[in-house]
């Protein structure tokens, strides 16, 4: 489903990691940053790569390959999340690690950042196959994480219950229970309130943010969202309820228009019942990626990387793009859209609401004091507009889009950490 290296090269861009470092070096010129910072940050702290035999229900045995890179610990603890997915390379993990770093430097969450993947297809492994995967690779891992270390999360083909295996796996290995090791736990294992929709929560305070600097309402402004998964549907939800007219939903099977504005209680049903948005009966079918490029107030790109690219960029109507999902617009993109005066919000700011509550959820699970959906909402509500405020700020002193705003806010406070801990020894 990803749209990693491979793709990037059809498309003549550079892989993850080197457009990853690509954006630190135009960052450091930017910000003056000392050579032997940019050095150490171009270089992940740790990277670990595990095999993993399984045991597979033919009575057969894989040998998955599985990595978890740590890039910073300079402002805390490693985070990030663990892909399964058949394209995952360690290429594209380092990348994903790095832009952890910044996503969680740009909200201002003790944190620095880490990713990992198995390169599997969960989508063909039984639920016991993808448990025993996931308990070797946890104990692979045994030594590298924790909750003083690195703390993994969901991210693409995991979730709830392959984070309790990692939980359980790890504190079964310590002979005590240790909640922290990892967050996106389910509620009765010390999950934080909120989680499930804080990403697509965040991406709404931020909006709304962006709309009224620009003197506009969500009253009557008009959205479409590319990917109707975890992230999109609640994006979708959150939009509708302060008055957003959603024209246009998309999934990977399709898309759907309405230009008065869909309804979406029935568009949630109807996905829930079919599996997708597709053939919803109060809206018009259209083709999948016209989403991309329909006029809009506000176009949120909810579903994969490299989505909005040189070919369509041009055709994009959107005031405003929301980046719900990790690297949907290609660095080339990008130009042509400040070119075309389009108001881009970064990923690591607009989608950095998961990341803000796994922290909440941390911050309980070590505590084992657990807070109220209100207060992990207003919580989350502080983090983001203040991470808006920071990046938005940073943009109109500096003259910069928000993308590099958000960079340079993030790697001058990295940065900042790493001068005053010194390089050690
Ligand atoms: P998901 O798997 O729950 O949903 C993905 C959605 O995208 C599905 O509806 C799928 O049908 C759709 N999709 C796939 N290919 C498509 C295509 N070509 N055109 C249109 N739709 C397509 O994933 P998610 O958790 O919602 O994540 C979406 C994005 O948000 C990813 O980039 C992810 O890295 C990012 N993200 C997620 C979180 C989180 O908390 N889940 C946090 C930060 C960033």
């Amino acid at each position: 489903m990803t749209v990693t290296s491979k793709d990037a090269q059809t498309e003549g861009t550079v892989n993850p990691r080197e457009m990853a470092l690509q954006q630190l070096a135009e960052s450091a010129e930017r910000i003056g940053l000392s050579e032997a910072i940019h050095k150490k940050l171009a270089k992940p702290k740790r990277i670990v790569i595990v095999y993993i035999p399984t045991l597979m229900d033919d009575g057969g045995f894989e040998v998955f390959t599985g990595y978890r890179v740590q890039h910073s610990m300079e402002r805390g603890p490693c985070k990030g999340g663990i892909r399964y997915h058949p394209d995952v390379t360690l290429d594209e993990v380092i990348a994903l690690a790095m832009w952890m770093t910044w996503k969680c430097a740009v909200v201002n969450i003790p944190y620095g950042g880490a990713k990992g993947g198995v390169t599997c297809d969960p989508q063909s492994m039984s639920q016991g196959e993808l448990e025993r995967m996931t308990r070797r690779f946890t104990s692979e891992l045994v030594e590298v994480i924790g909750p003083e270390k690195d703390i993994p999360a969901p991210d693409m083909g995991t979730n709830e219950q392959v984070m309790a295996w990692m939980m359980d796996t790890y504190s079964m290995n310590k002979g005590y229970v240790v909640p922290g090791v990892v967050t996106g736990k389910p509620l009765s294992l010390g999950g934080s309130r909120g989680r499930s929709e804080a990403t697509g929560r965040g991406c709404i305070f931020v909006i709304e943010k962006v709309l009224r600097a620009k003197g506009m309402s969500p009253e009557g402004a008009t959205m479409a969202v590319q990917g109707f998964g975890k992230v999109g549907s609640v994006t979708v939800r959150l939009a509708s309820e302060i008055g957003f007219d959603v024209i246009a939903v998309s999934d990977i099977w399709g898309a759907v228009y309405n230009r008065r504005g869909l309804d979406v209680d029935a568009l949630l049903k109807h996905a829930r019942e079919t599996g997708s948005v597709k053939g919803f009966p109060e809206a018009e079918d259209i083709a999948r990626d016209d989403v991309l490029t329909i006029k809009c107030d506000v176009l949120v790109p909810a579903a994969l990387e490299g989505t909005i690219t040189k070919h369509n960029a041009e055709q994009v109507q959107a005031r405003i793009i929301a980046e719900a999902a990790n690297g949907p617009t290609t660095p080339d993109a990008q130009q042509i859209l400040d070119d075309k005066g389009v108001f881009v919000i970064p990923d690591i700011l607009t989608n950095a609401g998961g990341a803000t509550v796994s922290y909440f959820e941390w911050v309980q699970s070590i505590q084992a004091y657990f807070w109220s959906e209100e207060e992990v909402n207003s919580n989350l509500r502080k983090v983001m507009i203040q991470a808006f405020h920071d990046v938005y700020a940073m943009s109109e002193a500096n003259g910069l889009n928000m993308r590099d705003a958000a960079m340079d806010l993030a790697v001058s406070r990295v940065a900042e950490a790493q001068r005053l801990r010194g390089i050690y020894p």
